[in-house]
């Protein structure tokens, strides 16, 4: 079976890739390299180099092959670039969606896999979250998620495909062997930056807010393995095929942790000590995000295998310290 990976290059992308192809898909990966890298491909997968807001592009993959289900990890996601560049962000992930679901429609491709985000839900005024909660961003990434969302469920319902949205919670981590990892050029993400400053590349680090409604005053978020969100991609393609109707799942683990905690647990794994300061809020962070991931749990059967912020840190820990450059690293062997 072939599928598509758009994005596949990316961070959660590549991950996928390397499980469908140990899986024993044909995997064919369409990414810009803007934000992406080569090395992160798996070299048993076909990578074509163009953009999702070019339908020359688009037809160009769609044209050569017959491809079955569509993973689509392509979008910008930086919550603080969104709030300066929102029409960035609507090019690239609205209208380059767009273009992917009229291309699909003509190519008549079955299945879509979506990664959405928890942004979509802004502040949900609960914890677990679950998929029912108001849809109410905070942000022009969160309100661009959203707005891809609705867009695939009404093409899915006047055409004969079907899609599974995906709700991430914060993934964090990278694969146990070390071989692939999170590698941001500007990095904003919580536990990269924390291990990073554990490694001395930071002479410190700065923790946004600390007079939130929460227990210790930083924001609480729900961290999800890289590696078990990539076999939610899988369990949702399994499911569409075994006639599974088109649906939306939060993915993490139900349990949330304040950046203070995550800080603490980084210097147990790396027994560094990890120098802060305060720093203002940043723009458009919600107070506290954590899943209601049963939905998945029960109609995906899926089991999330490294649960634990500690395990999380440790694999995300390997990464960054022998690889301490990120793929560059890699590019130079
Ligand atoms: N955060 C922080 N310092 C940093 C990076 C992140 O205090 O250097 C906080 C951020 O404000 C948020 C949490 O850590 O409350 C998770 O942020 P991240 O960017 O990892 O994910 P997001 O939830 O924004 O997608």
């Amino acid at each position: 079976m072939t599928v598509l990976v758009i994005g596949g290059a990316g961070y959660i992308g590549s991950h996928t890739v390397d499980l469908l192809i140990n899986k024993g898909y044909e995997v064919i990966v369409l990414d810009n390299l803007l934000t992406g890298h080569r090395e992160a491909v798996h070299e048993e997968a076909t990578l074509y180099v163009g953009d999702i807001r070019s339908l020359e592009d688009l037809n160009a993959v769609f044209s050569n092959k017959r491809i079955e289900a569509v993973f689509h990890f392509a979008a910008q996601s930086t919550v603080n670039e969104s709030v300066k560049n929102p029409m960035q962000y609507y090019e690239n992930n609205v209208y380059g969606t767009m273009n992917l679901l009229k291309t699909m429609e003509s190519s008549h491709t079955k299945y879509l896999i979506f990664s959405s985000s928890a942004a979509v839900y802004g502040n949900a005024g609960k914890a677990p979250i679950p998929e029912t909660a108001p849809l109410a961003p905070l942000n022009p990434y969160g309100e661009t998620k959203l707005a891809m969302e609705r867009m695939i469920t009404w093409w899915a319902a006047s055409s004969k495909s079907k899609y599974i949205s995906l709700r991430y919670f914060n993934a964090a981590g990278a694969k146990s062997s070390g071989e692939i990892g999170e590698d941001h050029a500007i990095e904003t993400h919580l536990i990269p930056i924390v291990l990073q400053t554990a490694l001395g590349r930071r002479k410190k680090m700065y923790i946004y807010g600390e007079d939130y409604p929460t227990s210790d005053g930083t924001c609480i978020r729900d961290y999800i393995h890289v590696e078990d969100l990539a076999e939610a991609h899988l369990l949702a393609l399994t499911y569409l095929r075994n006639g599974g109707e088109s649906n939306v799942f939060n993915l993490g683990n139900g349990s949330g942790y304040s950046v203070k905690e995550v800080i603490a647990e980084a210097e147990k794994v790396t027994h560094a000590n990890i120098p802060i300061s305060i720093a203002p809020k940043r723009a458009g962070d919600p107070v506290c995000l954590v899943a209601a991931a049963e939905k998945a749990q029960k109609e995906l059967l899926w089991l999330p295998k490294k649960s634990s912020l500690r395990q999380i840190i440790n694999d995300a820990w390997k990464w960054h310290k022998y690889n301490p450059d990120g793929f560059k690293t890699i590019a130079k062997m």
